[in-house]
């Protein structure tokens, strides 16, 4: 068998970068940026890991039920109240289903993953002038089982959940309520985030810059045409980071 020696010297895949000059932040005139989690921070092959295949088959091992017929069931009510504060509560789903759903999020942690330059540009925003806040749907016990794995938390400033404030990303309650946790210019904030609905309602909400994702799934195809400024790796918003591409 024949070895080839790694070379540190070769030159990394060219990169072209997914935003226009006049879209990439000025970042003397930003204060805050506030981030989504799963799909922007992270890879959303975690949590589609757990929500398609690991729930799925522990409400079919405990309902008694064909793995088809539950998880027909599951995808069904989870379509039905998609975009509600109940869809992103493991109470609600716990319920539904009688599933522990943190031990079905602690099986698949070996999964957890950044997605590309996230950590870097979480290291630079920490360095920055500008505050980071995770504005996430995300109920805390998911964020606590990655923080237990990855320690995110421990790389922003804050960490919001929508379960905090009683009313989902999408809703111009959340947006109200954390803006006045958070009482910056809205138009000096940034915000990224993988969901399309949740994008409008941080436009609608007057926040300055708002970008989506691409590929908010490594194992998925990505997406075009989302009606924002779109990229995968953070240095397009951030040129300064200088990182590494290899994607
Ligand atoms: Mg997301």
């Amino acid at each position: 068998m024949m070895f080839t020696r790694m070379n540190n010297n070769r030159r990394m895949p060219q990169h072209s970068p997914s935003l226009t000059h006049e879209q990439i932040p000025d970042w003397d005139n930003i204060d805050c940026v506030f981030l989504d989690m799963d799909g922007t921070l992270l890879d959303l092959k975690y949590d589609n890991r757990v929500w398609n295949e690991l729930v799925p088959e522990a409400f079919a091992r405990h309902s008694g039920r064909p793995l088809a017929d539950a998880k027909a069931d599951l995808q069904a009510h989870m379509h039905e109240i998609h975009g509600t504060i109940e869809y992103y509560s493991f109470e609600y789903w716990s319920a539904f289903t009688g599933v522990d759903l943190i031990a079905e999020h602690h099986q698949a942690v070996d999964l957890l993953a950044y997605r590309p330059g996230a950590l870097d540009f979480l290291r630079w925003l920490k360095a920055s002038h500008c505050r980071s806040v995770i504005a996430t749907n995300a109920h805390r016990s998911s964020i606590a089982v990655k923080d237990q794995k990855i320690q995110i938390s421990a790389e922003v400033d804050a960490v919001v959940s929508s379960q905090d404030y009683h009313a989902p990303k999408e809703a111009d309650e959340f947006w109200q309520a954390m803006l006045a946790d958070y009482p910056y210019d809205p138009e000096r904030c940034i915000f990224v985030d993988d969901n399309v609905p949740v994008l409008n309602a941080a436009a609608r909400n007057n926040i300055g810059s708002v970008y989506a994702i691409a590929t908010p799934d490594s194992l998925q195809p990505s997406r075009t045409e989302l009606g924002f400024p779109t990229f995968d790796h953070f240095a397009d918003i951030c040129p300064s980071l200088n990182v590494a591409r290899t994607n």
